[in-house]
């Protein structure tokens, strides 16, 4: 299963503040809003990316818009 340009994120829930930035940037269309809200009032966002059939390319694109820094990204 090597495959280039794999990544995954991690969104810290409870600094996120439902901008939704990072849902309009991603390339892939895996962040979604959760249906949990936050202690801070938010709905935040969530990845709703596939553990067997990863589409994140590891981009960065959601985690550079992120004003509130929530966003970690991980290149496998
Ligand atoms: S860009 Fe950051 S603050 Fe905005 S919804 Fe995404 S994770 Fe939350
Ligand atoms: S790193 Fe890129 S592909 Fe992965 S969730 Fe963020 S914007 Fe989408």
């Amino acid at each position: 299963m090597a495959d280039k340009n794999k990544g995954r994120i991690k969104i810290n829930s409870e600094l996120c503040k439902g901008c939704y930035l990072c849902i309009s940037v991603c390339p892939k269309h895996i962040i979604a809003v959760s249906e949990t809200l936050n202690h801070q009032g938010y709905y935040p966002s969530k990845s709703t990316d596939s553990s067997d059939d990863p589409k994140c390319t590891g981009c960065a694109m959601c985690a550079t818009i992120c004003p509130d820094v929530a966003i970690e990204v991980y290149r496998d």
